[in-house]
């Protein structure tokens, strides 16, 4: 038997676990040029609240009763698809689930020699070619440029923070909570880590920063922004990867209120779009393995059991309860 979270209501802020509901269904056949995957490993991700709602995005909603949308790694059972064999491993968009049928097409072969199963859904995955062409990309730092970089200690966090450094940047994490500050510069080498719980977060980037940012690679929005747009320097560049503060909420914020700051210091604002950049993932994927490889790339995983705790581990990462890459193992 095959077992899958599905959508059960839309949300109206904070999801809750009734919002999701776990089933059992037979394990589905391979049609011709399909292929059936177990997945062993499923990303949980910041964008699948997004999925979640009816608002306007980049992607279509998740319909209710429909299998929550999400990356996962596994193993080919059965292939209808000659490029595939049994016993390959494969990553793609094979949902809240433990078996899934998906298009050969669909799908990438990974090589579990090169790095373990879950590293391909962040440090070699999403999360990890998200820092990688956000920052290289979007944020174009140069060596002795001071990068700060919000959500730092989280998946896409942990990989631009180490990024910026391997480029020779000056490096300051903003994070929530003093095990993930102390988790920016013991384990991930940032310069400076800022728990913005607990600071006054302008008075410290004043400190932190007294050159200005050249780089800010934003990941949460909100007030966390508003407080770097003020030490933005001129000619700056702002990421705009997430905005994780807004994604719950009921009612917009209508923050930042200080674009003032952008004409100020003369400065680029730009979002994008990891997927945007498919054609160029191996590139990026040889850069983040190089690195890998050398152990200049440390990362951190947070993992859950059981397909049946994924609604509760998916919560708790937006909260903040995950410490590095929201994983659910499945097998
Ligand atoms: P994380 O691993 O960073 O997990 C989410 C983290 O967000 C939490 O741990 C928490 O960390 C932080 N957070 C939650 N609420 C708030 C808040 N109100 N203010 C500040 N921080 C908050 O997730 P990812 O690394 O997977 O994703 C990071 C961001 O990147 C997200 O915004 C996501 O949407 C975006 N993203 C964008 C992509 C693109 O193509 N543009 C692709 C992939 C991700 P803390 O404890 O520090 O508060």
């Amino acid at each position: 038997m095959n077992r899958r979270v599905t959508l059960a209501a839309r949300p109206r802020g904070l999801p809750r676990e009734s919002d999701f509901a776990l089933e059992e269904v037979p394990v589905p056949e391979p049609g011709p040029g399909e292929v059936l995957v177990r997945s062993h490993w499923l990303s949980l991700d910041p964008y699948m609240r997004g999925r979640m709602s009816e608002a306007r995005s980049y992607a279509q909603p998740t319909e209710l009763g429909e299998v929550m949308t999400g990356q996962a790694v596994g193993e080919v059972v059965a292939s209808a698809d000659r490029r595939f064999t049994a016993g390959d491993h494969v990553v793609g968009q094979l949902g809240w689930q433990e078996y899934a049928v998906a298009r050969g097409g669909a799908l990438r072969k990974v090589d579990a020699a090169l790095a373990p199963l879950p590293v391909w859904l962040h440090v070699l995955g999403a999360t990890g070619l998200t820092a990688y062409f956000g920052l290289v990309d979007v944020g174009r730092p140069k060596p002795g440029d001071t990068v700060v970089v919000s959500g730092a200690a989280g998946a896409v966090g942990q990989v631009a923070g180490q990024l910026a450094k391997a480029m020779g940047c000056r490096v300051v994490g903003i994070a929530g909570g003093p095990a993930k500050v102390r988790d920016l510069t013991e384990e991930y080498g940032y310069d400076v880590g800022i728990d913005y719980k607990a600071a006054d977060l302008p008075s410290t980037l004043r400190g932190a920063c007294p050159d200005g940012v050249d780089v800010y690679f934003d990941n949460v929005g909100g007030a966390i922004s508003e407080s770097v747009f003020r030490r933005l320097a001129v000619g700056a560049r702002v990421v705009v990867c997430g905005q994780i503060s807004q994604y719950n909420l009921i009612e917009p914020e209508l923050a930042p209120r200080n674009l003032g700051f952008l004409i100020v210091s003369r400065a680029r604002m730009e979002g994008f779009l990891v997927s945007d950049y498919a054609h160029r993932f191996d590139e990026g994927i040889r850069r983040l393995g190089a690195l890998l490889a050398d152990g200049r790339l440390r990362y951190r995983e947070h993992v859950t059991d059981g397909i049946e705790n994924a609604p509760r581990a998916f919560i708790g990462m937006l909260q903040g309860e995950n410490r590095g890459k929201t994983l659910v193992r499945l097998a």
